[in-house]
Formats: C-alpha cells, structure tokens, sequence
C-alpha cells in the first residue's frame, strides 16, 4: 500500500500537519514509517480513520490522555466512554452556568436577587432490616441537609457532622456562599476525625454529608457521599449530585455500564466520605427558582424506589410532609433494606 507524505495525509483529514506532528509525538497517532533520511512523516490510508476520530474528540474537548483510551477501545466500548464524558461535561457545565450568571450579578451591580423561602419536610426511618438508624437530616428555613453514617461509629457521626454543619442555617451573603460551605464541610470533617481518634474503631466508620444552603434567591450545594440530590423542576425529575462510589468511578471511565451497577458487588462501596481523612467536596451554586422542588435522601431510598417512582411521588404530592412519609412507605415497601433520611422541599416565592 502507498504510503501518504504528511502533507497528503494531512488534506485527507483535514488536520493540520502541525496536529498531526503533535499527535506523533503524544503517541496518539504514530506514522506508519519516518523516512531514516530525511526524517519526514508517511502515513498509511488505514490511519485515516484513528486520524479523524483523534481530530472529532480533540473537537468535543476531551484531554489527550483520554483520548489515547477511546483510540484503544472497541467500537462499542468507545461509544460508551465518549458518553460517559459527555454527560460528566454537561453536568460540570450547568454548576459552571450558575456560578458565572452570580459572577455577571456581582460585577455588574445588578441585585436581580428575588426573595424565596423554603417549604420543607423531613423525615427519617430505620427501615425493616437495620438494628439501628445511623441517617441524619436536618432541615430549616435556609439549611437542608442528609448524612448516613457507617461502619461501628456510623451512627453518633452522621450526628456529629450535621450538627458542624447547623451554624449555616442563618443568613449568608451569597458572596460568601461557596466559601462557608467549604469551611462547613472541613469544619465537619474534624468533627468526625476528633470523634474518631477519641472513640476509635476496628472497622472502618464515617459518614456521607450532602447539604442545601439558601442565600437570596442562591441554593450552594455541598457533597461528600452516595447520598443524592435530585430537582423536579416543570415535571422532569434532575439528579444534581454524582455519587462518590467505586462504580459511579467505573461508569465514568467507562469500564461498567449502567445495567451493570445493579448487581456489583461494591455498587455501596465509597470513594470519597467524612471517615477522618482529607476530603475534597462537590460544590456547586444552583438558582431557587419558584415552583422547583428539590429531595435530598440517603442510599436507602434511591438504591430502592426507582427514579420514575420518585418523581411520581415529587409530582403528584403537594404537601412535603406528605411527600417523605410517601418515599419512605415506597422504601419499606422494597424491603427497607437500609435506614432512609429524606428531605422534600420547595421554592415558593417570598
Ligand atoms: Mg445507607
């Protein structure tokens, strides 16, 4: 087969040769021989394909090391990877939209902040399986949040870390929003890890923490965990929160799929909690807009009641009290193979 000179090769996938050396010399796309003489790159008509799938998923804005992976894959596989990194970029996006329409409002001067309010309800169940109930809510005018702690030392702390984090039910100029929340969760963190170094146990214990904070018409979100939450807004139910579990890790690198987490056997296993350590959290600037309504709940209800079930319940319940002893009879009624801590609550005008 005749070999393509780099200037054909690189008309043939409308890539600049300059690209194409780049490509070469990060090992994404290696020409097929390099002339021992002149030092000249040829390439084979085989190449074209790898060639232009390089130049589509540079195009999307995925890293090259990523991308080295995808050119690895199978067909299939790769498909399932490219919209792994998809969704991750759209759900990273909305969070980025968020904080930058609050920067725009900052900068400018402009107060577009209309007050909400919060319409709320808690509830918390041992389920039918579980000796003790180590899930933890709180909920208040501007604070909501879920914690489920494991292991021997689960239950005083999942107490341990929302009651650090209680001091953010009151005002917060939502300047300053993003940064109490971290300081929050560090502040929960050591909670947990003094709890722990004074009571300590065999079996590794720690908490998930996931909270709201409601500053002006501004909802920070803080999460460290398996707990999630979810926005119905006009009907359509939104997870806002990944999880921090061993296979969301795998679904995201696209080495499991969805179909498959059901059965796996770490499908609780954390990657990130309060247990102690340093932890790094998910945080995140959502707009309250009247009429949303957002629930907040531990493993126990999610893992259980399915997500079309749950928006069910959210779309057809008004009162949120209602609404949590409807979610936790839908866990029970699954077996209630875990403790569930759940919080409705909706944005309604000031
Ligand atoms: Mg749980």
């Amino acid at each position: 087969m005749e070999l393509l000179t780099i200037g054909a090769f690189a008309r043939a996938v409308r890539l600049s040769p300059k690209a194409l050396r780049l490509y070469d010399e990060l090992g994404l796309l290696t020409p097929a021989r390099v002339d021992p003489l002149s030092g000249y790159r040829l390439y084979s008509p085989d190449q074209v394909e790898r060639a232009r799938l390089v130049a589509w998923l540079r195009r999307l804005g995925m890293p090259l090391a990523r991308i080295r992976g995808v050119c690895e894959l199978a067909p299939a596989d790769a498909a399932a990877e490219v919209r792994a990194y998809w969704a991750q970029v759209e759900a990273d996006t909305a969070a980025r939209r968020s904080l930058a329409s609050f920067l725009v409002e900052q900068l400018s001067g402009e107060d577009t902040t209309m007050t909400v309010t919060l319409r709320y309800a808690l509830r918390t169940d041992r389920g039918l399986v579980r000796e003790s109930n180590q899930d933890v809510g709180y909920a208040g005018d501007r604070l909501l949040a879920v914690a489920d702690g494991f292991g021997a030392r689960g239950e005083p702390l999942s107490s341990v870390a929302i009651d650090a984090l209680a001091r953010l039910d009151t005002a917060i100029p939502a300047g300053e929003l993003l940064n109490a929340l971290a300081d929050a969760v560090r502040r929960a963190g050591t909670a947990v890890g003094e709890y722990l170094a004074a009571n300590p146990a065999d079996e590794c214990s720690g908490t998930t923490l996931t909270a709201l904070v409601l500053s002006g018409s501004r909802l920070g979100l803080v999460h460290v965990g398996d707990a999630r939450v979810y926005l119905l807004r006009g009907g359509a139910l939104f997870r806002i929160t990944h999880d921090h579990t061993v296979v969301r890790s795998l679904i995201a690198e696209g080495r499991l799929t969805e179909e498959e987490v059901v059965s796996h056997p770490q499908r609780s296993m954390l990657v990130r909690a309060l247990h102690g350590k340093e932890v790094e959290p998910d945080l995140a600037l959502h707009d309250a807009v009247p009429g949303d309504r957002y629930l907040l709940c531990s493993d126990g209800l999610h893992t259980v009641v399915p997500e079309e079930e749950l928006r069910e319940v959210l779309r057809s319940v008004d009162e949120p009290e209602e609404a949590t002893r409807r979610l936790v009879d839908l866990a029970n009624a699954g077996g209630g193979p875990d403790n569930v801590v759940c919080v409705v609550a909706d944005v309604v005008p000031g």
